[in-house]
């Protein structure tokens, strides 16, 4: 256990957004940050050798963009100067809106800018220290069956101590061998993969043309044969498609080629009229991603943790489908309850690691098991089980997506209760146990949807 009175010093691995964030939570707490990052940490990149999936599209989920308007307001400030997007759903209510609804609004960025935009503000802060172009190979620490890690060693051959390792290294990050290798017990990970190959590209509108607008929650998504195709709205008049290929369909890969991926767009009518080479011209090739995985690593065991001084946040702990994403709002969420549980539990250590746990672990657990079950519930559809995802007594983790998504648009309480669920800001008892909501859910659908528009 760690006691003193002295400003507490925490060195984080890796700048992602979870990096990043964490590094201005905690030095705006009044923390002493070292920050070791493999990549130049620059202001503004378009790709990244440390994260394969820099320039994949993403979108900011309500939670994420609450947790940075609340947490960063700055930061957020100067997104909307580089051009963000503010989504608000809520546009397409049913009915007038009411308090609480501007919570709903999600963010169009794509991750470069938003990763230079936190790059700006921790260049901007005195108190954090940046190494930049280091690679970290390992912990250093007292070995034992419960490790207590000092610090982190780099390719270089230094030794950057602090009270605390933050763990920020991602979807791949090493610290559960590193801290077996220091005599622990590594956390137990479950991991099964995704099951396909996402190939994205991104356009930029011509002048006086329109996002497409229709009845989608943030953005259109649906099926094509065997793909699932995702259109994001992005920053400064662009947006991307991406098509996720299941890896059994090799022939499908053919997609990777522009001719195939333009034909693709083509064969769906929303994504046939924005990528009219009229209405928006490509501004980056196909790009795929494959050997995607959902993790969720157990850094608790037995009531303990499995090593001290030592704490994952982001994707270090929990990654799943980014189809569904979560991971750049847990990321900011997990930066600002790191920082609470240390500045709430001065110089306890392994107060701060119990509280930081109890803070973020159970919602990064039950989503991980929500798509634990869609997939199984998927597979069996698959395997030809006759599954209606209109009842929820049929196949309740389908009901729970693709049937609440697709009656959101008919009722203004279940819109807000829908964008609530998929925009992580309600957890997930709130439609769960709300057995009359789901009865109405049922009662809209039951004149019979052959197929959701959205499936979730
Ligand atoms: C295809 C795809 C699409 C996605 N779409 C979305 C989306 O739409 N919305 C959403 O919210 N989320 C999305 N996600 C998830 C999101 O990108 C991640 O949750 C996010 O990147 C997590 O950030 P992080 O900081 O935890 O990890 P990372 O972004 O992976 O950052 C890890 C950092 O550690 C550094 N690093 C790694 N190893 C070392 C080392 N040995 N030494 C030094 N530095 C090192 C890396 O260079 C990097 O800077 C998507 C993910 C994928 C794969």
């Amino acid at each position: 256990m760690i006691r003193s009175h002295r400003p507490q010093s925490v060195v984080i691995a890796g700048a992602g957004v979870a990096g990043l964030s964490a590094a201005l939570a905690l030095s705006r707490s009044g923390i002493r940050v070292t920050i070791v990052e493999r990549d130049a940490v620059a202001e503004l990149s378009w790709t990244r050798a440390g994260v394969p999936h820099f320039s994949q599209p993403h979108i900011l989920l309500p939670r994420g963009r609450q947790a940075l308007l609340r947490r960063f307001p700055d930061v957020y400030a100067a997104l909307l100067r580089m051009g963000a997007l503010e989504i608000d759903p809520a546009r397409k209510l049913l009915g007038e809106c009411r308090p609480g609804d501007e919570e709903l609004l999600a963010l169009a960025v794509r991750r470069p800018l938003l990763e230079s935009a936190l790059r700006a503000a921790v260049l901007a802060e005195p108190e954090i220290r940046v190494i930049s172009g280091q690679k970290i190979t390992g912990l250093a620490g007292r070995a034992g069956s419960v490790p207590r890690i000092e610090g982190l060693r780099t390719a270089a051959g230094d030794m950057i101590g602090g009270d605390l390792v933050v763990d920020a290294l991602g979807r791949t990050s090493p610290v559960p061998a590193w801290i077996e290798a220091l005599g622990g017990r590594p956390p137990q990970v479950e991991s099964f993969p995704c099951g396909f190959v996402y190939y994205s590209r991104h356009f930029r509108l011509r002048p006086d043309v329109d996002l497409p607008d229709g009845p989608w929650l943030f953005g259109p998504r649906g099926k094509i044969g065997p793909m699932t195709f995702l259109m994001f709205y992005g920053d400064n008049r662009t947006f991307a498609i991406s098509f996720c290929v299941p890896t059994g369909v090799r022939d499908l890969r053919v997609i990777r080629h522009e001719a195939a991926f333009m034909a693709a767009c083509r064969a769906v009518p929303v994504l046939r009229e924005a990528a009219d080479p009229r209405s928006a011209e490509p501004i980056s090739p196909v790009m795929p991603l494959g050997s995607l995985q959902n993790t969720f690593r157990h850094y608790q065991q037995d009531g303990g943790p499995c090593a001290l001084g030592t704490l994952p946040i982001g994707d270090a702990i929990c990654h799943t489908d980014p189809s569904f994403s979560l991971g750049l709002s847990f990321a900011l969420d997990h930066a600002g309850k790191l920082a609470d549980a240390i500045t709430g539990n001065p110089g306890d250590g392994l107060a701060q690691a119990r509280a930081y746990f109890a803070a973020i672990e159970p919602e990064a657990r039950e989503r991980f098991l929500m798509i634990r079950n869609i997939y199984a519930a998927r597979e069996r559809k698959r395997q030809g089980e006759p599954l209606d995802f209109t009842k929820r007594s049929s196949c309740y983790p389908l009901f729970a997506s693709m049937g609440l998504d697709a009656a959101a648009l008919m009722d203004a309480e279940i819109f807000r209760v829908a964008v609530r669920r998929f925009g992580l800001l309600d957890r997930l008892s709130v439609f769960d146990n709300d057995i009359r909501l789901q009865d109405r859910v049922e009662e809209l659908l039951k004149d019979g949807m052959e197929q959701s528009p959205a499936a979730a």
